[in-house]
């Protein structure tokens, strides 16, 4: 018989990860156009389909008669049993993104009130009971789980993370013990390299994308994204950098950083003690601080609303004008603002601010841009190699 193009587990591997990237991109398929696209011929095409058929990765239907003739046998994307998982865990928020592996969305889970735990064991646990819920609410056992936090990942699945005082924690080590026997694949990123990969409504498909992520600690994420190409993200921590006309003592040792004048807990500090009110304690959250000054002392908020407003708009500035991306997304706690802070933003944000013309700048629309985009860097772990994943998710 001839197996054209089959000679070997890594080839029939290498095809079929190549089928399920265009069903998840593109959607229904025909068996003879995949076939075209791979360089296979027909006959060559029957094993494979065969194969993710039994696998339950694919569903084979007739489509819409195209003239005369017989209609074409179209591929789905089915595994109507599985599911991946994006976990965020942030200092103002924890939760997690579920979804198919066509990409649709299952849902997910929002503990908009719940703190990422700085013990590392706490966190596996929080992940693990994430993932659990993720998989009774959908029905499904998920096959990868993607974790994004505010720390950075090296091989081996270990992290650091200043903000919360780890040092070379082993987490993904944790996960697994946490998610008992024969766990997903598992893949740990930080926030801000995740939400490049995240949903982006600009249709700005092969770009250059950076994201800013403003938390404990600012983050710069950055995604070159081909068409039909893993994207790989990568980051950096921008938190660093110096400050003009700034001393503040920074955590890192040295001083003036942008940390120091737009962190999470700064700019929280900063709010209470510009309009007026109490000083928190480390737990409170940036949104029941806004709260409380919306009521309490509104024009004091506006100041310092165009204050942050001029803070932020010299970080795009920066980043736009060193990285030279296409796109620009903002997330973390600048979501948390209102229209007043947008429009400021804006105006700030032109050519004559120091913005390139044609560099998109959005705020993320909402805030799942993160999780999502982990959700997405898990699916592909599961696309490049999926007779591996899928065997041990087994
Ligand atoms: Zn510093």
């Amino acid at each position: 018989m001839s197996r054209r193009g089959l000679s070997g587990a890594d080839i029939r591997e290498r095809n079929i990860a190549a089928i399920l990237r265009i069903l998840r991109t593109e959607g229904p398929r025909s068996r003879s156009g995949l076939a075209q696209r791979l360089g296979l011929s027909r006959s060559g095409m029957t094993p494979i389909v065969a194969e993710m058929a039994e696998r339950g990765l694919v569903r084979e239907q007739a489509g819409v008669p195209l003239g005369r003739g017989r209609p074409p046998l179209m591929l789905s994307l089915t595994a109507d049993e599985l599911c991946i998982v994006g976990v965020e865990l942030r200092r103002d928020r924890v939760g997690c993104h579920v979804e198919a592996l066509d990409g649709s969305s299952l849902g997910g889970v929002d503990l908009s009130q719940e703190s990422i735990p700085e013990e590392p064991l706490r966190a596996a646990q929080l992940v693990a009971s994430l993932a659990r819920q993720a998989e009774q609410e959908s029905g499904r056992s998920a096959v990868a789980i993607g974790i994004c936090l505010p720390g950075t990942p090296h091989d081996g699945g270990r992290v650091d993370a200043p903000v919360l005082g780890w040092h070379d924690v082993p987490l993904v080590a944790l996960i697994e013990e946490a998610l008992g026997d024969a766990p997903p694949a598992l893949l740990v990123t930080d926030i801000a390299a995740a939400a490049t990969l995240g949903p982006d409504d600009t249709g700005s498909e092969d770009r250059l994308r950076a994201h800013i992520q403003f938390g404990p600690g600012l983050g710069l994420g950055i995604c070159e994204i081909h068409p039909g190409a893993s994207p790989r993200p990568e980051s950096r921590g921008i938190g660093h950098i110096a400050w003009p006309g700034t001393t503040s003592p920074c955590w890192c040792g040295a001083s003036g950083c942008l940390d120091t004048v737009l962190g999470l807990h700064v700019v929280t500090e900063e709010l209470h003690r510009r309009t007026g009110m109490a000083a928190p304690g480390p737990a409170v959250q940036l949104s029941a601080a806004l709260a409380e000054a919306r009521r309490a002392a509104p024009a004091e908020l506006g100041a310092w609303t165009d204050e942050l407003a001029t803070r932020i708009a010299w970080v795009v500035r920066m980043v736009a004008q060193f990285e030279e991306p296409d796109v620009i997304t903002l997330g973390g706690y600048v979501t948390a603002l209102d229209d007043r802070f947008e429009r400021a933003l804006r105006e700030r944000l032109t050519p004559a601010g120091g913005i390139p013309d044609g560099v998109a700048v959005h705020l993320s629309r909402n805030d799942d841009a993160a999780m999502r985009g982990v959700a997405t860097a898990a699916a592909n772990l599961v696309l490049d190699t999926p007779l591996t994943t899928l065997g041990t998710a087994r």
